[in-house]
């Protein structure tokens, strides 16, 4: 049986860290519905044009544009075993939709960690982020800094800053995840699926208790790795 994992949380808790620590350590694949959107940009698609008027304001990009794209990526071999999706689904209509989509695939959402902190926290975590050009992998130059400033650890490729990382549109993402996206909380905690960890502990932490979240919630999961 596949397995799927939902990383919810606001934006800057740590949740695309977190899905690379957790597919590291499990081999599913990771996810992320901004990374996609971001590719599309990078390749001067239709979908990147039309992400990007969204994005630049910290808006959502329409829901049928997002569960298409989600959807085609889940449909690829690599994630016959299941995944973990960071930053999707992003509105109850996304959820639904999602749980449609992998009861084709004979499978459901069997994990829903929320990762939380203060507002505040996430506007300094998000100022003091910088991501590889090449790959999207992220540090933070205060409390997970490259081991050469501005060059990737892994890849060796340029760090930037996004540009929906600067203050006014975070401060607007914060607000939209707080009116279309919070809601999922509660949906996914009717569903029993919900397990709240403290995103404000250490990188280390909060993946240990993610791992043991999915170690006691599923004892028959097969590691690839
Ligand atoms: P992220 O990288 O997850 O912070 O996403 C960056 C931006 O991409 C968001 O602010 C949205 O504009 C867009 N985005 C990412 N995922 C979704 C989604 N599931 N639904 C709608 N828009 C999304």
């Amino acid at each position: 049986m596949a397995t799927y994992i939902v990383l919810l949380g606001p934006p800057g808790v740590g949740k695309g860290t977190q899905a690379e620590n957790l597919a590291a350590q499990t081999g599913l694949i990771h996810i992320s519905s901004g990374d996609l959107f971001r590719e599309n940009i990078k390749n001067q698609t239709e979908l990147g044009r039309l992400a990007k008027s969204f994005m630049d304001k910290g808006e959502l990009v329409p829901d049928d544009v997002t569960v298409a794209m989600v959807k085609d990526r889940l449909a690829r071999p690599d994630c016959k075993a299941g995944a973990i999706l960071d930053g999707f689904p992003r509105t109850p209509v996304q959820a639904e939709a999602l749980s449609r989509l992998l009861a084709g695939f004979k499978g459901d959402v069997n994990f829903v960690p929320f990762i939380n902190a203060d507002p505040r926290v996430l506007i300094e975590r998000l100022s003091d982020r910088w991501i590889c050009r090449t790959q999207g992998h992220i540090y933070n130059i205060k409390s997970n800094p490259p081991r050469v400033a501005g060059r990737c650890d892994l890849d060796g490729s340029e760090l930037y800053q996004r540009d929906d990382d600067k203050a006014g549109t975070v401060t607007n993402r914060i607000k939209v995840y707080a009116e279309q996206t919070a809601p999922l909380i509660a949906y996914y905690r009717g569903q029993n699926k919900l397990v709240e960890i403290d995103g404000t502990q250490p990188i280390e932490k909060v993946t240990d208790a993610l791992l043991s979240v999915i170690r006691k919630g599923q004892a028959g999961m097969s590691w690839s790795k």
